[in-house]
């Protein structure tokens, strides 16, 4: 597993102010990455998109530490694989490029580092706007949270939620890459086909059931080659890193076309992602044991355990989704959160999944990202799907304003965060993942 250094010491301080206060999602301890680019100005100039590092409420173009001849070695190779508007070259490289390049990152921005080279170089993030931070090729969305696999089954099959294969084989679908967005980026209602259940004949018309999925979104970096396979102790190798994930669910039509294939349309209308990758790296601290299964359960087959797996193999991170309706934000209030889900009680883990994927010789690659599937934990404030959070509609949110939700209507605004926070270690956050509701075009 990858060991924690000197980057991870939570006694760190970062000369960036707004990195040291409680509560920041950006610590020097933290050190995501992203591609950013500047509010157009009048002179037009600035805005290619390009590589940065988040500290505190800052962003460091790379390009800017390059320029100054503070990089060497792996690590001044890493940050110019990130000059493009994509990580996608900074993805292939793998662990020890990225790995130097957060430790040199780290000794010019903590106390006593870079600070008079740096300091004038530092962008607010209040004046970029983030993109979508890679060229994503294929997106895999999972199926790893047994509570949620179990609420979603108890509304179909109240006796027998759990298919038989669930506690044997990570279950996923192949999603669609070309409807990732990033966070800040509205997402539009999709028209479907629905049948009611006493309906005689379909109909296409506006989702009606439109649905929100917590989820933590995976990048891979260096992939496997066609027909070889990704050893489940080599996994973390393989990721370069996380971020917030919204799989925005049409449940209506969904109902309707699941049968025999699985998600199509219902799925593949929009995605939301956080702008940020926390690395692999800035996870270690966060690292535990996976999740234990009951006495009773199955053990998983050979290739997705191993002794180094069972004892870091989870991820100690906690999400939060909020809501927040247009009439809401009008009235400045703000988002009501809906559900806290914990990754710590996920079934399979992040790198279970990765190896599962690449099990029959699918090759992965630099920028294939996949979905945890969505988040729920045991409680009744831990959901993370209206679906759940509502029974299947038959239960309604009330805001404090009076307004109620089963689903999702139009201008409804779903905010999505996740963090760290452990004993002896610093808290790290990912950064939010927001998208406003349209109206569909139909
Ligand atoms: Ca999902």
């Amino acid at each position: 597993m990858t060991l924690l250094n000197e980057t991870h010491d939570p006694n760190l301080k970062s000369w960036v102010a707004s990195a040291n206060e409680a509560g920041s999602d950006f610590p020097i301890q933290n050190l995501p990455f992203g591609i950013f680019q500047r509010h157009s100005n009048p002179e037009g100039t600035n805005t290619l998109p390009r590589g940065c590092v988040a500290i505190g409420d800052q962003i460091l173009a790379l390009t800017h530490v390059l320029a100054k001849g503070l990089l060497t070695g792996k690590a001044e190779a890493a940050a110019e694989a990130a000059l493009g508007s994509t990580l996608n070259p900074l993805m292939a490289l793998g662990a020890e490029h990225w790995s130097a390049l957060r430790s040199q990152l780290s000794a010019l921005l903590r106390e006593g580092g870079a600070e008079a080279e740096l300091k004038e170089r530092l962008i607010p993030m209040s004046e970029v706007e983030m993109c979508l931070p890679v060229d994503i090729g294929d997106y895999t969305d999972f199926y790893s949270s047994i509570n949620h696999a179990t609420n979603v089954g108890k509304l179909f099959r109240p006796d027998n939620p759990l298919l038989p294969n669930y506690k044997h084989i990570p279950i996923a679908y192949h999603g669609r890459s070309s409807s990732i967005r990033v966070s800040g980026t509205p997402a539009k209602r999709p028209m479907g086909q629905l049948k009611a259940p006493d309906a005689e004949l379909p109909v296409l018309t506006a989702c009606k059931r439109l649905d929100y999925e917590t989820e933590l979104g995976v990048f891979v970096g260096p992939g496997n080659e066609l027909g070889e396979t990704i050893p489940l102790d080599e996994a973390e190798d393989h990721i370069f890193g996380f971020c917030v994930l919204n799989d925005w669910s049409a449940r209506d039509i969904q109902a309707w076309e699941y049968q025999p294939l699985g998600p199509f349309l219902a799925k593949n209308f929009a995605t939301t992602i956080s702008p940020w990758i926390v690395t692999m790296e800035a996870m270690a601290p966060y690292r535990q044991g996976v999740y234990q299964r009951p006495a009773d359960d199955p053990q998983p087959l050979a290739y997705l355990t191993s002794d180094a797996h069972e004892k870091s193999g989870g991820l100690n991170i906690v999400l939060d989704v909020a809501i927040a309706t247009e009439k809401m934000r009008s009235e400045g209030q703000a988002p009501m959160v809906v559900g806290t889900p914990v990754f710590k009680d996920m079934y399979w883990s992040v790198f279970q999944m990765l190896t599962h994927h690449a099990s029959g010789g699918c090759n992965l690659q630099p920028g294939d990202f996949y979905g945890s599937g969505t988040i729920s934990g045991t409680s009744k404030d831990q959901l993370g799907s209206l679906l759940e959070a509502t029974v299947g509609g038959k239960e309604t949110l009330e805001f404090p304003n009076g307004e109620t939700r089963t689903f999702l209507e139009d201008g409804d605004e779903v905010v999505m965060r996740a963090w760290c926070e452990q004993d002896g270690a610093a808290r790290i956050g990912f950064g939010e993942c927001r998208s406003v509701i349209l109206p569909a075009s139909g």
